[in-house]
């Protein structure tokens, strides 16, 4: 089912989950035990990211140095196949520009069609680390905009090659993102709230925020996008802090500001035990008024982290 159905049929603010592949190597086991403790709590969909290639330098005989591409995260398709398999409900699979040419792209989401998935949040991604700016692959897409209109295109029955004949189109639900404090490359607001505007226009029915850690930031948001006529619904995203450097690493990773507040009642902790009781208060407080004000889904970021967002969830559903 489409998350935008999930939304419309909705009695109260519905509850669902981000989650991450394991690292290679791992067993999907891992995923299960993050995903069991919250089933009590209905997640109507899980998102599950794409991580992209990363080049990393092996020594090999003789000292020299060989440059290796790793995926150190594979496997965003098959989960949500096991997802969807296993707890019969909706997994949304990230989609990224990032590595892909524009037929790739579409043999990826033929598979993710066949698999009976509706759902797919249509993102750029970052640059790769050895690059100081993201660089679209040679026939892929620069920007997110472009990959919506892809798919949309797909969802009308247009694919890459004009001369297929009786062509089943898809239908995706398509999400896309959306950044209450600026996405770190936008000139100014205004220019990245145009952008976002265009990536509705473009056929996406649904925006799922970063993470932020002060409401008034999202409301604040929601003001700036009705000012653009964006009338879709604005999922927002929550991060539970669990230790410390977090207060300074999800600064720079995601470009989003700690509150005064919540960095003074960290910086008192002695622990990471202790963070995370506070981060759990702060969520749950954040996560009770984005309720009260008539949100239609909140979505969780859970980073391995399901204990916590179980507490969470048992204090607000
Ligand atoms: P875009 O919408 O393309 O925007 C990128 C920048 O370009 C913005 O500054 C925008 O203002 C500007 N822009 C947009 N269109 C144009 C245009 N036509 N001309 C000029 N400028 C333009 N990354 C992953 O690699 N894997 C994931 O699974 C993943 N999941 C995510 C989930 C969520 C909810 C969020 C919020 C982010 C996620 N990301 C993920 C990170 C995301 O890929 C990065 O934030 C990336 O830098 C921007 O992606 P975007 O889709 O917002 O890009």
């Amino acid at each position: 089912m489409k998350v935008t159905d999930h939304i419309k049929q909705a009695q109260s603010t519905l509850f669902s989950i981000e989650i991450l592949p394991p690292l290679k190597g791992k067993s999907i086991q891992s995923i299960f035990d993050g995903i069991d403790p919250l089933m009590e709590f209905k997640p109507s969909f899980v998102d599950v990211t794409y991580h992209r290639e990363e080049y990393i330098y092996k020594k090999r005989d003789g000292g020299y140095l060989e440059k290796v591409s790793i995926r150190k995260r594979p496997g965003t398709v098959g989960i949500c196949a096991a997802i969807m398999n296993k707890y019969h409900i909706d997994a949304v699979p990230h989609i990224i520009c990032g590595g892909f040419s524009k037929e790739e792209t579409e043999n990826a989401l033929i598979d993710l069609q066949f698999l009976g998935i509706d759902n797919v949040l249509a993102l750029r991604g970052d640059s790769i680390k050895s690059e100081p700016e993201f660089v679209p692959e040679p026939g892929g897409h620069a920007y997110a905009i472009d990959l919506v209109k892809q798919i949309d295109n797909m969802n009308k029955g247009k694919y890459m090659d004009d001369d297929l004949a009786d062509v089943a189109p898809t239908n995706f639900c398509i999400g896309v993102a959306g950044y209450p404090e600026k996405h770190f490359e936008a000139p100014n607001m205004i220019s990245d709230m145009r952008y976002l505007k265009a990536k509705i226009d473009a056929g996406s029915e649904y925006i799922v925020t970063q993470m932020f850690f002060d409401n008034a930031q999202y409301f604040e948001y929601l003001k700036k996008c009705k000012e653009q006529n964006i009338i879709v619904p604005i999922i927002p995203g929550l991060k539970i802090i669990t230790t410390k450097k977090q207060a300074t690493t999800l600064p720079k990773i995601f470009k989003i500001d700690i509150p005064h507040e919540l960095l003074l009642q960290i910086e008192k902790c002695k622990t990471d035990a202790d963070v995370k009781e506070v981060g759990i208060e702060w969520c749950i407080n954040q996560s009770k008024e984005l309720i009260s004000a008539g949100v239609p889904c909140l979505h969780y970021y859970t980073m391995g982290t399901s204990e916590v967002t179980r507490r969470v969830a048992s204090k607000v559903f």
